[in-house]
């Protein structure tokens, strides 16, 4: 008999509309659900029509869970596993779930939707090329603080962590400690809810915005690259930067600039021919004196 499958199914992360055509299908046609909190995934089946039995996988249990589940499927029964909100595994249970199915060879296959930390990457406005998940940020300090004093050099990419609105002021005061009041970040609030919001600014401004009041629902805190944001200077400043300290050859930072400004290479190219025009005149009034 072959096995059955494990479908990782991911379930909105606040609007209920936000659930595939093939999660709602397959949440049908599984012979079990194993749901992070049933109270909470029956409110979403209820919403749907969908009866499957349901049985809880969560984090205390999730081994335990994990074996049973193994059973299931190798006597040709497939299951479904749903957290709360979101992709099941990322910073909720999953995880060992999927690790006992791979091990034992049995087949785990992805139904997509929501997550919270992609959600809240995309409509940031920060940097999306490359970035780094940080899951929860601790709630002690000293442990906040060393991870914050991780992304000090990070120079590449945005950071993204997951935070509780009653930490969030303590995160951000940590922030500005460990990488300056001048640090850019973004701050996501109850996505796709009646209330989503996108706070973008430095650690300064965002500590001027949420220190009013108290701060409610649920949070996603994103961190810039500590290389600033090449968007926001201009051509003439990208140009001048390199030219004061290069970092390869004339024509890589024509075709990089001309890429990233979405201008004619002869453009950049005349620039910084203008630009190092200037400098050596500069260097030249200098030595008269
Ligand atoms: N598995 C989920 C996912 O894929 O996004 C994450 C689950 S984790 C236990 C819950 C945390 O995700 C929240 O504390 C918050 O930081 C973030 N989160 C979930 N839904 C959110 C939303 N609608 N708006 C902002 N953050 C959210």
């Amino acid at each position: 008999m072959s096995p059955g499958t494990l479908y990782l199914v991911a379930t909105p992360i606040g609007n209920l509309e936000d659930i595939s055509l093939r999660a709602l299908r397959i949440l049908k046609e599984v012979d079990l659900v194993a749901a992070e909190d049933t109270r909470h995934s029956r409110k979403l089946f209820n919403h749907y029509g969908i009866a499957t039995p349901l049985t809880s996988c969560f984090e205390h249990n999730e081994a335990r869970k994990g074996e049973r589940i193994v059973e299931v499927l190798r006597q040709g029964r497939s299951v479904a596993l749903i957290s709360d909100a979101g992709t099941p595994a990322i910073s909720d249970p999953g995880y060992l779930v999927v690790c006992r199915c791979r091990d034992e060879g049995l087949p785990v296959a992805a139904v997509p939707g929501p997550s919270a930390v992609i959600t809240a990457l995309a409509i940031s406005g920060l940097p999306t090329a490359r970035f780094a998940f940080e899951g929860f940020v601790p709630a002690k300090t000293s442990a906040r603080r060393t991870l914050f004093a991780a992304a000090r050099n990070e120079r590449e990419r945005t950071l993204i962590y997951y935070e509780a609105p009653h930490r969030l002021l303590a995160a951000l005061t940590d922030l500005r400690e460990e990488l300056g009041g001048e640090r850019r970040v973004a701050v996501a609030r109850e996505l796709t809810k009646l209330h989503e919001e996108l706070f973008r600014g430095t650690v300064e401004e965002a500590l001027a915005y949420f220190g009013v009041g108290r701060v409610r629902g649920e949070i996603v805190l994103l961190v810039a690259p500590a290389a600033g944001e090449p968007e926001r200077e201009s051509l003439e400043e990208a140009v001048a930067r390199w030219q004061a300290a290069p970092e390869g050859s004339r024509k890589e930072m024509v075709k990089i600039l001309a890429k990233r400004f979405g201008v004619p290479g002869s453009e950049v190219y005349r620039l910084s021919l203008e630009l190092g025009r200037g400098r050596e005149e500069g260097q030249a009034d200098d030595s008269h004196h």
